[in-house]
């Protein structure tokens, strides 16, 4: 089954993850925009790149989260 990006909405943390792993993308890493349009599509561009690299053996769920 192939990984997905998902979108995360828990109290502590909003926005996008891997479906397979603890990967979350760091919206920090967005470069800055001279409009909202650029802004969005930077912000997109950032986190499919991110998550394509992202490697998930590098980010194992944490063994209480199963069951
Ligand atoms: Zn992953």
């Amino acid at each position: 089954m192939a990984r997905k990006l998902i979108q995360i909405k828990q109290s502590r943390y909003m926005g996008f993850g891997c479906s397979d792993c603890e990967w979350r993308f760091n919206a920090a890493r967005v470069p800055p925009a001279k409009s909202f349009a650029e802004l969005v599509r930077n912000f997109e561009e950032q986190r499919d790149e991110d998550f394509a690299h992202h490697t998930c053996g590098m980010y194992p769920k944490s063994p209480r989260s199963s069951k």
